[in-house]
Parts: structure tokens; sequence; C-alpha cells
């Protein structure tokens, strides 16, 4: 099942765990895991506390590591700006695994299934959820 999700860009964070529970619900595998897949390499998912202090925490913790400002070779070869989100990107990953149970996920409490859109700008983002069968 595809999921469009619009985005503004610059680090927008967006909780798809609601998204991502009708499309599992819908998909109908009783048990087993959700596989979730974001289709583009300036974004990435994790899981989180999806708190508004704690976005920014995480704003931080990328800016230290993959910096927006610098001058990235990737921007000599298509003359864009975003170097550090395709880094970003990569360094999250485009994909994730939840259980399933009984058509639910099983997330904790304050578990959050967040996409991150690292690029320049809005986009309109494509996302794969695929169900696979537990066999036990
Ligand atoms: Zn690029």
């Amino acid at each position: 099942m595809h999921i469009n999700i619009m985005t503004k860009g610059r680090f927008d964070v967006i909780d798809i765990t609601d998204d991502i529970a009708k499309a599992v619900e819908r998909i109908g595998e009783g048990d087993g895991v959700a596989m979730i897949f974001v289709m583009h390499t300036t974004c990435g998912l994790t899981i989180i506390e999806y708190e508004k202090g704690h976005m920014e925490d995480l704003k931080e913790m990328f800016e230290k590591i993959a910096p927006s400002g610098f001058d990235y070779r990737h921007h000599q070869r298509w003359d864009d700006r975003n170097g550090s989100g395709h880094l970003r990107g990569a360094l999250l990953q485009p994909d994730l695994c939840v259980p399933i149970s009984n058509y639910k996920l099983e997330l904790g409490e304050w578990q959050r299934i967040v996409l991150i859109d690292f690029d320049e700008g809005p986009r309109d983002r494509k996302i794969i959820v695929k169900c696979i069968k537990a066999e036990d």
C-alpha cells in the first residue's frame, strides 16, 4: 500500500503513526511484521518520543553530524543545496519494521513512527507499507 505525505522540508518531522496503523488494518495481516519504506533520499524514518523539545534536540544532533551550511561535493554535481539532507537520510535509513499483533502495530507507550524530510522545501513524499505474515 502507498501513502502520500506532504512535507514542508527543512527538517520537517511528521508523526505518521496513525497513517501506518490505518494502512496495517486495511492490509489485514493479523500477526506479522509491517515494513515501512520511504522512497526518497533526503528523507528518513525513525521511532522516537514525539515531543516538541525533543524534535529540537534531534535537529541539533543532525546539525552537528551533517551541517546544513557545509559546501558538499554533491552541490557541484547537481547544482542543488541538499547535500546535508542526503547524508542525513542515509544515516537515518529509509525503512523501519514494526511487529503486528491482531491487526495492530506493537509499539511501546511513547513510541511514535516519524518521517523526517531533510530537503530544502515542500515535497510530496511516497511511503510504502507491506505486511509480512508471521509463521508461528
Ligand atoms: Zn541533491
